[in-house]
């Protein structure tokens, strides 16, 4: 890995002019590299060359702009390796989840070149022709988090590229440095300052909010840092696509087979650690099976080789930051002091890094912190009911609605409860999965506009009504 990183700016590798900032490994707590800090100045010579870039890029012919995402994905794909051990080092993760994640940001990448931009014929008759024209929206301003680093850079990224915008990328000053590469990656196959990437904490991220030649922000991230970007982007109506927290709860239904679903509920619950967005984060299970499927959930957990993420056979990496360790850990401190059980894990691992062990939580409701808040982490709260309307009810009594999901053997049934969740996806025997041909977004405060397939691609566009009077 390489020991300092740049900003691109305008098809420069630039410093950062206030220096650098050390990002740690959540594995050992060593610096893995000093990231660049930029200023003020430094973004808006991004969003300047941005801006210049447009002028031309937005007329780039469709099957350019194809050809170009297909380079950048080989570029990708020849990179791989170094991405994915990029990835572990700052975000934590094994090393077959950075492999996994490197491997989607090419096929999400390939599968953006494929989509066209539609125009539709309204109309067409023998005094008037009214088409539907999609054109590009400008500047794009990129916000990532620290969770899925590269892969939610690509989703953001892509699209922008594919539909004639420029792009201004900032990373979580958490994992820059995938993304840092990424950029120039993608630097390589575009004109000059079609894409910027800057690095730093100290006001950039809102300097971009409210800068008034950024024309869109996609952000992904928590709701009170996407609350905050929607008041600053109000200075000249920015168009959003806000991809906020969730707390979703998955349904396991009385029929269900418990024996086939357990292990599906504990990848979805613990993918990454827990650190996903459309994770299942609260289980409600029937009565009838409430214990049987808390000791399977607990033996999976205990199978897992919780460890540093370069090293072969470990399944189960750290809490990517400091704070995340220590608020998941207040969580299950608040729920074994408020009377839950604590089936597995439940503690801090020894020694240095923010390892902590998949943790089962049962005896717990509605109410208590573990099950109302976000953990965003390696727990899981079991929440027991008897009534499966009550258990919608409590599905949906949360603010943020972002996946949900029932788990049952009677599909039917299984439709009819899902139709009633208040999120943005339903699944049915599965969560957490995405896929670059199913829109994908939240509802209620977890936010706004989805992402992926063409209705995602649109967001990057404006429409244009052209009506021709014969
Ligand atoms: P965060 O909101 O703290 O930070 C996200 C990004 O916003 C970072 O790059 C950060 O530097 C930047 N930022 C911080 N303050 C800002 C400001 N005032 N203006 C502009 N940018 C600012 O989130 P996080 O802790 O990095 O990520 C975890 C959260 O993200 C969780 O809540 C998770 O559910 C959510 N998330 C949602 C999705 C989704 O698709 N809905 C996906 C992944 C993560």
């Amino acid at each position: 890995m390489q020991q300092t990183y740049s900003l691109i700016i305008n098809g420069e590798k630039v410093d950062g002019a206030l220096g650098t900032f050390d990002v740690i490994n959540p594995a050992t707590e060593n610096v893995v590299a000093a990231c660049p800090q930029a200023t003020p100045a430094q973004l808006n010579a991004a969003v300047d060359a941005a801006e210049a870039a447009f002028r031309n890029w937005q007329h780039t012919p469709d099957a350019e702009l194809k050809q170009t995402l297909h380079r950048i994905a080989d570029s990708i794909e020849k990179r791989a390796d170094e991405l994915a051990s990029i990835i572990v080092q700052e975000q934590g993760k094994p090393m077959f989840l950075a492999q996994a994640e490197v491997g989607g940001a090419v096929a999400w990448t390939r599968y953006t070149a494929e989509l066209d931009i539609p125009v539709e014929v309204l109309e067409d008759s023998p005094n008037k022709r009214i088409e539907l024209h999609r054109k590009p929206l400008g500047v794009v301003g990129s916000i990532t988090p620290w969770n899925w680093p590269l892969m939610i850079a690509v989703w953001h990224i892509m699209p922008a590229l594919r539909t004639g915008n420029t792009v201004v990328a900032k990373p979580s000053g958490m994992t820059p440095f995938n993304t840092l590469l990424l950029a120039e990656i993608i630097n390589a196959e575009v004109p000059a300052g079609v894409m910027n990437v800057i690095t730093g904490e100290r006001g950039i991220g809102s300097g971009m909010t409210s800068h008034e030649k950024i024309r869109k922000i996609v952000f992904t991230g928590s709701t009170p840092t996407g609350q905050t970007i929607m008041r600053g982007a109000a200075c000249n109506l920015k168009r959003l696509t806000l991809e906020l927290g969730g707390n979703d709860a998955g349904i396991v239904l009385p029929d269900a087979d418990i024996d086939s679903i357990a292990e599906a509920i504990f990848q979805t619950a613990f993918l990454n650690m827990g650190q996903t967005c459309a994770a299942l984060k609260r289980l409600y299970v029937h009565d009838s099976q409430y214990d049987a499927l808390c000791e399977k959930l607990s033996a999976i957990a205990s199978t897992q080789v919780v460890g540093n993420g370069m090293d072969e056979g470990v399944t189960f990496g750290p809490v990517q930051n400091h704070d995340q360790f220590n608020l998941v850990s207040e969580l299950v401190e608040d729920a074994r002091n408020n009377g839950a059980r604590i089936l597995c894990g439940g503690e801090p691992l020894p020694g240095n890094g923010y390892f902590y062990p998949p943790t089962i939580v049962a005896d717990v409701s509605d109410g208590q912190r573990i099950v109302d808040e976000e953990q965003f982490g390696p727990v899981l709260p079991v929440i027991r009911y008897s009534d499966v309307d009550d258990a919608i009810a409590r599905a949906n009594a949360c603010e943020v609605g972002l996946g949900g999901s029932v788990w049952s053997s009677d599909l039917e049934q299984a439709r009819k409860v899902a139709m009633q969740l208040e999120c943005g996806t339903a699944w049915i025997n599965g969560h957490a999965e995405v896929l670059p041909h199913a829109p994908f977004g939240g509802c209620k405060m977890s936010g706004f506009g989805v992402e992926f397939g063409q209705e995602g691609l649109l967001e990057y566009t404006v429409p244009q009504t052209l009506n021709i009077n014969r």
